[in-house]
């Protein structure tokens, strides 16, 4: 305990206000006081002093109570497992079994669905609402060594079913260190958090940089881009972040807002001292939208469960669209062929990373495990990039962006940016499907205002891309099948091909 410095930093600023939510707002020295309450009830729930990295699994609304747990857990000795909140029984089953949780800890508007798991008897339940009575008592809370494991949180399954990472005290501390430094994270800062609560982004990103600093977090439950809009109108937020569907959304808020309204909060907007984007490529389009509405230009970096964040534009310099920056400081990279080569500025290859950002393993897979690292301990991130006037540019996903037809390696990436420039084109996710003839064929989902001319439509794109680039086929889509992290899942995509 006494090395988990986002827990220890809590005692030093005391009386500042830590936390802000639909019930209330909390100072630090009731966040560690309330946190203390959620350990000893967990380790007297579990009868023993320490819980020793037994995972508790946790589905809490983002708020006070949602980070008392996960501090609660952690300062018992347990290996915390956030659950999404909008899963069904099966998803939330499935972390259950996974991380053999032993203690399940859920706000009370989640009892109903956890039935059936709150039944189970190898698993005990423990109702947030239940600790507000237990008496702080003398006994001391177990020593945590920072090498112990402190956290499984599952990916976002976008090619995939999810798979746990597991992360240490170490680690996550390495994480959200990296961070406050490149982001230059104060105590003077006041952030929003809007962002799931299961994943690295909202997690580390924004609410644990913002107390690891001293900062303040108001957490807005549910979405709604109209609240947050309504929350930069006030002028007390200085940092954001979010993922590019949300300010897709944000910009769309804006766009039907009277001009007084809209007035009246651009004015606001540039006194913002930061705001990113991450989780997915941030289109061009919707970067210099924001520019238009907000002046700001979005920091966008890159990251990934397994490795928290690794690569990020400058906070101060040149932000440059399409692109991802570079590595942060303590952050290994390179970029190496299928030889395993490293590959000449211009060229693509995989992202892999060292460093102690990097995770411990896949929680209960030693093979998936094993095949994510190079014999000499670089982590292989499958995402293809390349480096461009020093700055790193996102290419896609090995299995599902870089599509390969006819001899040719082809970025979807690419393709959907020009898409974008399209008039009538709102969104799209291109995919390659399966051809005798080509190996791939590239496709292209269209989300439009009303169905286009396929054959128009290619003569537009011929004039911005080679033909090999250009679609053979499209669909036309009310929305694009998205996870809950806003992420287009392209093999669902691929099926509707
Ligand atoms: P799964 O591993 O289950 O398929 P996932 O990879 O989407 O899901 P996450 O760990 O949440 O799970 O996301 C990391 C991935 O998100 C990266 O590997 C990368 O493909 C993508 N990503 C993150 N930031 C960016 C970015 N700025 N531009 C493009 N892609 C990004
Ligand atoms: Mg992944």
């Amino acid at each position: 305990i006494q090395e988990m410095q986002l827990i220890q930093n809590a005692a030093k600023y005391s009386s500042k206000t830590a936390i802000v939510d639909s019930h209330g707002s909390y100072t630090y020295s009731r966040l560690l006081e309330d946190s203390k309450k959620v350990a000893f009830q967990l380790l007297q729930s579990y009868k023993k002093p320490d819980l020793d990295g037994a995972r508790v699994a946790f589905m809490v609304s983002p708020g006070f109570d949602y980070v008392k747990t996960q501090w609660g857990i952690w300062l018992a000795g347990g290996i915390a497992a956030p659950l999404c909140i909008s899963y069904p029984l099966p998803s939330l089953t499935y972390v259950i079994d996974d991380t053999s949780a032993s203690i399940l800890v859920y706000g009370s508007e989640y009892k109903e669905i956890l039935q059936p798991l709150l039944e189970r008897e190898n698993l005990i339940g423990i109702e947030i609402s239940e600790i507000e009575n237990i008496e702080e008592q003398d006994r001391a809370l177990p020593e945590v060594p920072l090498d112990r494991g402190a956290m499984i949180l599952y990916t976002s399954g976008t090619t995939n079913l999810p798979k746990g990472v597991l992360t240490t005290h170490r680690i996550i501390q390495s994480q959200i260190k990296t961070l406050v430094d490149a982001w230059m994270w104060t105590q003077e800062d006041y952030t929003i958090g809007i962002l799931p609560l299961h994943h690295v982004h909202g997690i580390i990103n924004v609410l644990s940089c913002c107390l690891y600093a001293g900062g303040t977090i108001e957490f807005i439950h549910p979405f709604s881009a109209e609240k947050v809009l309504d929350t930069f109108v006030s002028g007390r937020v200085n940092v954001f972040m979010a993922v590019p569907t949300i300010y897709y959304k944000l910009i769309t808020a804006y766009e039907s807002l009277s001009k007084e309204a809209q007035e009246l909060l651009s004015s606001q907007l540039p006194k913002f001292r930061l705001m990113v984007s991450g989780s997915a490529a941030l289109p061009v389009s919707v970067m210099e939208k924001w520019k238009q509405i907000s002046g700001h230009y979005l920091l966008e970096r890159y990251g990934m469960t397994e490795i928290g964040m690794a690569i990020s534009n400058p906070y101060e310099g040149v932000r440059k669209a399409g692109h991802i920056g570079f590595p942060l400081p303590g952050v290994d990279i390179r970029l190496v062929n299928e030889e395993e080569l490293i590959v000449l500025p211009g060229h693509p290859g995989e992202i892999q990373v060292k460093g102690p950002c990097v995770f411990k393993e896949y929680w209960g897979k030693p093979e998936a495990t094993a095949k994510a690292f190079t014999e000499d301990g670089w982590f292989k991130t499958s995402d293809i990039a390349e480096v461009e006037d020093g700055y790193f540019r996102i290419l896609g996903r090995d299995s599902v962006d870089i599509i390969k037809s006819g001899g040719y390696k082809i970025s979807a990436l690419e393709i959907e940016e020009v898409l974008r420039k399209h008039e009538h084109i709102k969104d799209c996710g291109v995919v390659g499907i399966p051809d005798e003839e080509w190996g791939e064929l590239v496709v292209a989902g269209l989300v439009c205002d009303h169905e286009l001319d396929s054959l128009e439509l290619n003569e537009w794109l011929r004039e911005r891309m080679p033909a090999y680039k250009t679609p053979r086929k499209y669909i036309f889509l009310g929305d694009l099948p998205r996870n809950v992290m806003g992420k287009v899942t392209k093999n669902e995509l691929k099926k509707l091909f």
